[in-house]
């Protein structure tokens, strides 16, 4: 890690990402109001990712590429799925990441939501990418909406490729996680752990989303019980570390007021164990004390320069590889698109 000043931190990481969701604001609204977990599920994102094709995938995850500068977020691990436009979509991702100048860890979600065939071209779109030298891990839906044997395929494909799996674990489900047992090993992600027991045995990092697991009202799945180490992802609400820091900070604060921002701040660094070349990455902001005492406690503050693997990719409120104005109209007109195509289902 390099040295730095008072006002300065490495790249932060988003442990896990739905970079396919940056464009779902202001989409339209389900057919009815999903009133829990499963239905939201069902009405809203299992919609959506239906209605994405590459090119929406493209800008989607350069809008949330360029949310990343702005946010000091240097590295993220994107978890995607798009059942329409399975080939390719990680190599799209991937470029829309490099184009911006943010790390990205790409994964695709097997799953068994669309018949043998739709596992199948997913357990393919991963091999395909990690093959070609790609960046990322082997996705997994969630052990609910996959079989045995693809649960089994998965984890055989990232240990041929010398990778975890990313996969969400227990968020509404209670009874499946069980499923993964003997699958696991520490370079696995398990996103969420919401209803998982103190003792599930299950290794690799738990992914803690405070804000997604709050919004979709899943539980909390206090993840200082847990003997493995702990990361922070947003689960696609945005790619603000810091802000998902103070509200894992005051989530934990609720249940134990002797929580500390320096056990939160641990939870954000495991980050840079996960991707550790964000380590390397230089963030300047706008604050003259990056401490997490002061951090929990303190809104509004935002880079005013961000240096990832020696480029300054971010400076004075505005990125330095992209036409940023430019990539936020496209990626309106993109949504529009999306937003049409999903009226269509
Ligand atoms: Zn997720």
């Amino acid at each position: 890690m390099v040295e730095l000043a008072a006002d300065q931190t490495p790249g932060l990481v988003c442990a896990h990402n739905h970079l396919y969701s940056g464009l779902a604001r202001g989409m339209p609204a389900p057919p009815q109001t999903p009133t829990d977990f499963g239905e939201i599920l069902d009405l809203v994102w299992w919609r959506l990712d239906r209605a994405l094709d590459l090119d929406t995938i493209a800008w989607s995850a350069k809008a949330v590429a360029l949310n990343a500068l702005e946010a000091g977020c240097t590295a993220i691990i994107d978890h995607h799925e798009s059942p329409n436009a399975i080939e390719g979509s990680l190599s799209v991702i991937a470029e829309a990441c490099a184009e911006v100048g943010v790390r990205v860890n790409c994964a695709y979600g097997i799953t068994d939501r669309h018949g043998a065939e739709g596992a199948a071209a997913g357990l393919a779109e991963n091999d395909r990418f990690l093959s070609a030298g790609g960046r990322g891990m082997v996705g997994l839906h969630a052990a609910f909406t996959c079989s045995d044997e693809t649960i089994a395929a998965a984890a055989d494909l990232a240990r041929r490729h010398g990778v975890g799996v990313h996969v969400h674990v227990a968020e509404g489900d209670v009874d499946t996680w069980q499923r993964l047992s003997g699958h696991t090993t520490d370079d696995w992600l398990l996103i969420h752990g919401v209803h998982l027991p103190d003792d599930h045995g299950l290794a690799g990092t738990i992914v803690h989303n405070p804000r997604s697991n709050m919004n979709n009202s899943v539980g909390y799945s206090n993840p200082r019980r847990f003997p493995n180490p702990v990361a922070l992802g947003t689960d696609g609400i945005g790619v603000d570390m810091l802000e998902e820091f103070r509200i894992a900070f005051v989530k934990a604060r609720e249940l134990d007021v002797t929580a500390t921002p320096d056990l939160i701040w641990a939870w954000l660094g495991t980050g840079w164990k996960l991707f550790p070349e964000a380590a390397d990455d230089v963030v300047t902001w706008n604050y003259p004390t990056m401490d997490p005492w002061h951090l929990a406690y303190t809104t509004q503050i935002c880079p005013t320069s961000v240096d990832i693997g020696g480029e300054i990719v971010w400076a004075d409120g505005a990125p330095t590889k992209v036409d940023g104005p430019e990539i936020r109209a496209k990626s309106a007109e993109a949504a529009q698109r999306l937003f049409t195509a999903l009226n269509r289902l």
